[in-house]
């Protein structure tokens, strides 16, 4: 695995620290919330499976009341290194009536999956629907979709790791690295 990293893009250390970061700023911003649900609490709803590792890391320093609810959406099967449309695969949430929600996920590439995924969201009766990502692309697409909280801005490359796969693999690499071109040969 690792002989296939060209080279790191963000490491470790680094998303720990951003990652500090953007819960303290969540945990303030909802901190403040009023309405919805009593006691206000929080609903997580991740989009899987890339948003996993950025996601456990993230709640494990919100002091917040919370629950979370699960989403899986596939717009890069297998091999695939640019989007081939959006697919929702079992179950969305049931009924969010009252809930403040926080949609996390791993990268903003078009903003088509935030998008879908808010859209949905915001139908099931929510107080609040917000979206946390760790990446974005500088592309106009990515730049152009609104998002709460972002963790970096990165270049337009396919990246992998803390959770972002090619065909399946390398979410578990803890940095988030650019791949040898071979590996897509
Ligand atoms: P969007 O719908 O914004 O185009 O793309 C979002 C989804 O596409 C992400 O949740 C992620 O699953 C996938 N994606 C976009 N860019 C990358 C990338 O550079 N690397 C990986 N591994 N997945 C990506
Ligand atoms: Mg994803």
């Amino acid at each position: 695995m690792q002989e296939n990293i060209d080279r790191v893009l963000i490491d470790r250390h680094t998303i720990a620290a951003r990652v500090g970061e953007m819960a303290e700023q969540i945990a303030a911003d909802f901190s403040k919330v009023e309405g919805g649900l009593d006691p206000v609490h929080i609903t997580i709803v991740p989009i899987l499976t890339g948003s996993l590792i950025f996601l456990a890391d993230l709640i494990r320093r919100l002091p917040l009341m919370m629950q979370i609810r699960l989403v899986t959406v596939s717009s890069y099967p297998g091999k695939a290194t640019t989007s081939q449309g959006i697919e929702l695969k079992g179950q969305l949430p049931e009924d969010l009536t009252g809930h403040h929600v926080l949609i996390v996920d791993d990268i903003l590439d078009s903003g088509r999956t935030i998008q879908y995924v808010t859209d949905l969201i915001a139908k099931r009766g929510c107080a609040s629907v917000r979206s946390c990502m760790l990446l974005r692309k500088r592309i106009a697409s990515a730049m152009n979709t609104h998002a709460d909280y972002i963790g970096f801005d990165i270049p337009d490359e396919f990246v992998v790791g803390y959770g972002l796969d090619y065909d399946g693999f390398y979410r578990n690499l803890p940095e988030v690295v650019v791949l040898k071109k071979e590996v897509f040969a």
